[in-house]
């Protein structure tokens, strides 16, 4: 379905991004991954996903906390694979602490890293995908961009912001062929969330398959995690023609959490 479209897709080296990047790859997308992680191993990845798709896999190691590499890394997408088709801005970070103690600078990393990066990259690869009147931009926002919980005042802002930010590009782009969409997922079972069960087996004196189930059931009723691959899928149907009229919305994929 996706041949000859180029992907960019931030935060791809781990979780829920290179869920999503693999299923994009599997549907013909030439790929541009991006994230942090041990050199060998992204380029063992990179290698990886060429190789079992017969794609075009391109690496950013862009810092997407720092304006100019955000912008730089559609650039070095558009240079090295042709085109920037699809966008998935997925890179995102975590820190969980009441309001008032909330240090600040991590405030400011949540907010450059969850939502300023997601207005630059969208900056930056607009005007290709108005000139080809095509495009798909797809946001990893979050069942925290509809809801809050306790001591996520920055996650919960941020995602927020994602969901109004795709709201106002899905209007400005409405009578082109670019959609604009959130994907809102609850608990899905990545490095992100591990550090969060870690956390509340220590505090809880739980074990790590108690404190999995002690999480899950205070949010989200089918008491099963949300799977990279169901994200990926779901990507993958907002990519094609049946979705052309799905535009600005925040899609939960939350096992019920946002229904309660
Ligand atoms: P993860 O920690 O497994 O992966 C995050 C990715 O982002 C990694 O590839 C990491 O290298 C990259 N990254 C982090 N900081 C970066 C930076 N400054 N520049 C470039 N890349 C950076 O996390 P995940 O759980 O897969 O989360 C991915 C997205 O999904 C995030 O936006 C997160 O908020 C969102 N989300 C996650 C869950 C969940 O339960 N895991 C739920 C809802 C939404």
């Amino acid at each position: 379905m996706l041949k000859g479209k180029v992907a960019v897709v931030t935060g791809s080296t781990s979780g829920i991004g290179l869920g999503i990047a693999r299923v994009l790859a599997a549907e013909g997308a030439d790929l541009m991954l991006n994230g942090f992680g041990e050199a060998a191993a992204i380029e063992k990845l990179r290698q990886e996903i060429a190789k079992a798709h017969g794609v075009r896999v391109a690496y950013s190691p862009a810092d997407l906390s720092k304006a100019a590499e955000t912008t730089r890394m559609i650039e070095q997408a558009t240079r090295e694979l042709g085109r920037v088709d699809v966008l998935v801005n997925n890179a995102g970070i975590q820190h969980v602490s009441p309001v008032h103690q909330f240090p600040v600078e991590k405030w400011d990393a949540i907010i450059a890293i969850n939502l300023t990066a997601v207005f630059l990259a969208i900056r930056a690869s607009l005007p290709q995908m108005l000139e080809r009147n095509w495009g798909r931009i797809i946001n990893i926002a979050s069942v925290h961009g509809l809801v809050a919980s306790m001591d996520k005042s920055a996650y919960v802002a941020s995602k927020h912001g994602v969901v109004g930010l795709t709201k106002g590009v899905a209007l400005e782009t409405a009578t082109t062929g670019i959609t604009c969409n959130a994907i809102c997922p609850g608990w899905v079972l990545t490095p992100l969330v591990q550090k969060q069960i870690d956390a509340l087996a220590e505090k809880e004196k739980l074990s790590p398959e108690d404190a999995k189930i002690r999480l899950l059931g205070e949010k989200q009723p089918s008491l099963e995690f949300t799977t990279p691959e169901q994200l990926g899928a779901l990507a993958a149907f907002l990519c094609s023609d049946g979705a052309a009229q799905l535009n600005g919305v925040a899609l939960p994929v939350d096992g019920g959490w946002t229904a309660r």
